[in-house]
């Protein structure tokens, strides 16, 4: 018989979380890096992404602040997430995003325009173009978690194909604590499928802090409780991310089963437009994790090492600013859909009781004319 403090008889499960960081906050290497990100021009194809992204992101709000957009949800310092994803992911592989990865949708061939028309108020902003990445992606979720529980659907359809394909799916922090979110890695790994979660932990849940979020050590350590491999990485650090992702993404494409990867990083803007985070949370904080910005780092480990000049970045900011520019004036050029639109893209065929609202909607006319 074991006494009752003969712990190693008695120990029935351990479990360690590890946190992954090639890239400080000042731009220095603090590990050997992989092979892939000792080719500069990985590094800088991460680097431009995350900018480019970053001038949308600025603009976008400023449409949002002039009446041009609706609410938008700002991705600011947190870019490296999604250009990791971008980069990590192969073409016929499927992504599932929340809605502040745009960086992983533009590397997948979404246009930028296809962002503000969703933001608009326009699904077809959520139709991706034929012949990119981004074809079979999935359109934002703004529902909180509700998309993770699909994920199991497509993963599951590829193990039933006998394709190697993966699914990406990204969510937040506070939907780490939702039941969409803890039902489907529960699932994931008693099926075996190729599926890699990525929690997007930005310390903020609209106002909740991560502290109330939830009692656990990390978020990471949700995937134990799954059977899966569980860890965190520092998601302002560009080259682990995508290196831990990558690994993850392998790892499902070669029947290893599903992985969660935790990614620390900080919202440094409001929730959305809609919201004014200064009544909630301290300006010492975010102040704070604007030293932990990924773009500053990336470049500053870039021109230190002498692979970008000042003429790169020139060159580059005034490449993103065209480029948006083009982009909201396309948006902005585009026609307005009818009314009765709205009714477009809820069903494969509208059942009775909505038809007839879809008719009285298009009887009504224009919007506008008699209000
Ligand atoms: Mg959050």
């Amino acid at each position: 018989m074991n006494a009752p403090n003969d712990t190693a008889h008695r120990k029935v499960a351990s479990f360690e979380i590890f946190h992954t960081q090639y890239l400080d906050p000042e731009g220095r290497p603090t590990a050997e890096w992989p092979v892939w990100a000792q080719k500069p021009e990985s590094l800088r194809e991460l680097y431009r992404l995350m900018v480019r992204t970053r001038v949308f992101d600025k603009k976008a709000v400023s449409l949002q602040r002039t009446g041009q957009l609706g609410t938008y949800a700002a991705c600011l310092g947190q870019e490296a997430i999604g250009a990791a994803i971008g980069h990590a992911l192969a073409a016929d592989d499927v992504f599932m995003p929340a809605y502040r990865e745009y960086a992983a949708q533009f590397a997948r061939g979404v246009p930028m325009k296809d962002v503000l028309l969703y933001w608009g108020g326009d699904e077809r902003g959520m139709v991706y173009p034929e012949g990119t990445p981004a074809y079979h992606d999935f359109p934002l979720s703004v529902p909180i978690g509700t998309h993770v529980p699909h994920s199991i659907g497509v993963a599951y359809a590829f193990k039933l194909r006998g394709e190697k394909r993966v699914v990406l799916v990204s969510c937040g922090d506070g939907a780490s604590s939702k039941g969409d979110f803890l039902e489907a890695v529960s699932s994931a790994k008693v099926w075996d499928l190729p599926i890699v979660f990525l929690v997007n932990n930005n310390q903020w849940a609209i106002s909740l802090p991560r502290q109330k979020q939830t009692g656990a050590q990390t978020l990471a350590q949700k995937a134990i409780a799954g059977g899966m491999p569980g860890e965190q990485v520092d998601g302002n650090d560009a080259v682990a991310t995508r290196e831990v992702l990558s690994q993850a993404i392998a790892r499902a494409r070669n029947g290893e089963g599903p992985s969660l990867v935790e990614a620390i990083t900080y919202r440094l803007h409001d929730h959305t437009t809609a919201d004014d985070a200064r009544r909630y949370r301290p300006d010492e904080e975010v102040q704070a994790a604007w030293g932990n910005c990924p773009i500053k780092r990336t470049k500053a480990y870039l021109q230190r090492s002498g692979h970008w000049s000042d003429a790169d970045e020139q060159r580059l900011l005034a490449e993103a600013a065209a480029e948006v520019e083009a982009q909201v004036q396309a948006f902005l050029d585009t026609e307005p859909e009818p009314p009765a639109a709205i009714f477009d893209t809820l069903y494969e065929s509208l059942p009775k009781s909505l038809v007839w609202q879809r008719e009285e909607v298009i009887a009504a006319g224009p919007i506008g004319e008699d209000h």
